[in-house]
């Protein structure tokens, strides 16, 4: 029966989805107009020597990371979105060698380049949480300072993250600290979405699950989307 419900849900979001761009492609009447659509630059943490966090039964962070942002992907395609991925397998984006510090640095810089030459664009970074307690758990996005839009970006992802996913959920969104490097020198709006916490046993059997990873690109990608929207209608009533 929760099966079937999640499918329903899951097929309401598709429905959803597709109705906004529907609208949107109507509304406009031009196919150029969807080559307007933004450009979503994905990024799935870590990757390669870095694992993120790893799991009490082993399950690595970087993994579950990049399926949960390879669905995003060709669902956010789907809808007439132009993606850039910061990786598309289990490498990081580093381009020199020797020491881990070294090489975090500049995958870092990497990924914070990809923002610099898209100025158009927004970013999304997928990450999992861990704590040291094991009660905490679900879903918290947290946003750049610099932009005011990463606020509404933000706010978008995690209400489509609750209403569809985690109706228990009342974690609110977040300024990320001067220690998320990404979100301190973002040069675009920029989130970084947890997905939940692998110390967790509820949150990690869901992250590692196929279908619940489907559930949460489908909430993310309700979020970007519904933010698009809304940044559409507004620029159209100035014009
Ligand atoms: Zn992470």
């Amino acid at each position: 029966m929760k099966r079937v419900l999640m499918s329903l849900a899951f097929l309401c979001v598709m429905c959803s989805i597709a109705a906004i761009a529907f609208s949107h492609t109507e509304k406009n009447q031009t196919s150029a107009d969807i080559s307007q659509r933004p450009t979503v630059i994905l990024d799935a943490g870590h990757g390669g020597f870095d694992g993120g966090a790893v799991a009490g039964d082993g399950t690595v962070e970087k993994d579950i990371n990049l399926a949960i942002c390879k669905k995003c992907e060709s669902m956010l395609r789907f809808n007439g979105f132009n993606v850039i991925m910061t990786r598309t397998d289990d490498t990081g984006t580093e381009d020199v060698e020797g020491s881990i510090a070294k090489r975090k640095k500049s995958d870092m810089q990497n990924r914070l380049n990809l923002m610099k030459e898209n100025t158009d664009a927004i970013f999304v970074s997928v990450h999992l949480n861990k704590f040291t307690t094991s009660a905490a758990r679900g879903a918290q996005v947290f946003y750049t300072p610099n932009f005011d839009a990463a606020v509404d970006l933000g706010e978008s992802i995690q209400s489509s993250i609750v209403n569809l996913l985690q109706p228990d959920n009342t974690r609110v969104i977040k300024m990320g600290n001067s220690s998320t490097y990404l979100l301190k020198n973002a040069t675009v709006p920029a989130v970084i979405v947890e997905c939940g916490f692998l110390s967790n046993s509820q949150d990690l059997a869901n992250l590692k699950n196929s279908e619940y990873q489907s559930q949460m690109a489908f909430a993310i990608v309700g979020g970007i989307t519904e933010f698009e929207s809304v940044k559409d209608e507004e620029n159209g009533s100035e014009n």
